[in-house]
């Protein structure tokens, strides 16, 4: 039996939605993950510019999106720190939790892959867990591959792209649309639809 291996999916999850979705099974089959851990960010240093719907909202949502995948996990690990989160704290506490020899697969969008070389410690993240990051469409194939040759040059890092079926939904998507009262069915979970109707989120 070799190490188990843990998928990490970080994000806002405001709100979580079927491109997350998809993504993180397409990455336990691919990578055969013993599981995926969803890690709802607590104070993000790039979005501190944004408005975030409430923590407590945004772990309720993932966890209705996510209680019918075996695999899926949530963990407010984030929420229950103070001050900014960052990547890198997160997975030293979750090697803490599991181990030194568990293997760890951050799952990312492209566009978060792009965005790596400004997080915090980055050469440090890319020594404790390797990368999955999956293809969105309207994300630019060439810089991005380009950015991943440069990152595994200069960190002798591992970063493993996965194609995920095309899914051009995002949070800022669905927050607008409910904002405009246009429909939300089918791009998110109908339990996190409900959610957010009942709670009056993204109003
Ligand atoms: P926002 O529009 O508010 O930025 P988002 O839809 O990008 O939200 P996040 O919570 O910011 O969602 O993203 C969490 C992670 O999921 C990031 O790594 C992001 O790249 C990835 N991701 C977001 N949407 C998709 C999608 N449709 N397909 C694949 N990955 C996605
Ligand atoms: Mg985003």
């Amino acid at each position: 039996m070799g190490p188990d291996k843990i998928g990490i999916m970080g994000g806002t999850f405001d709100p979580i939605h079927y491109g997350h979705l998809v993504t993180a099974e397409a990455a336990r089959e691919k990578f055969c993950l013993d599981k995926v851990i969803f890690v709802p960010s607590g104070n993000p240093p790039h979005k501190k510019n944004k408005e975030i719907s409430p923590g407590i909202d945004r772990v309720n949502m993932t966890v209705l999106a996510t209680a019918n995948n075996p695999f899926f996990e949530v963990s407010d690990i984030e929420l229950k720190r103070d001050g900014y989160t960052y990547t890198v704290d997160t997975l030293k506490e979750f090697i803490k939790i599991y181990g030194e020899n568990t293997r760890f697969y951050f799952i990312t969008g492209a566009d978060a892959v792009m965005e790596i070389l400004t997080w915090k410690d980055v050469s440090t993240i890319l020594k404790l867990c390797r990368i999955v990051s999956a293809y969105r469409p309207g994300s630019d194939i060439n810089k991005f591959r380009s950015m991943v040759d440069e990152l595994e040059r200069v960190h002798r890092s591992n970063i493993h792209l996965i194609e995920v079926p095309a899914l051009a939904i995002s949070s800022t998507e669905i927050r607008e649309r409910v904002k405009s009262g246009i429909t939300i069915k089918y791009l998110l979970p109908e339990k996190v639809e409900r959610y957010i109707l009942e709670k009056g989120l993204y109003k």
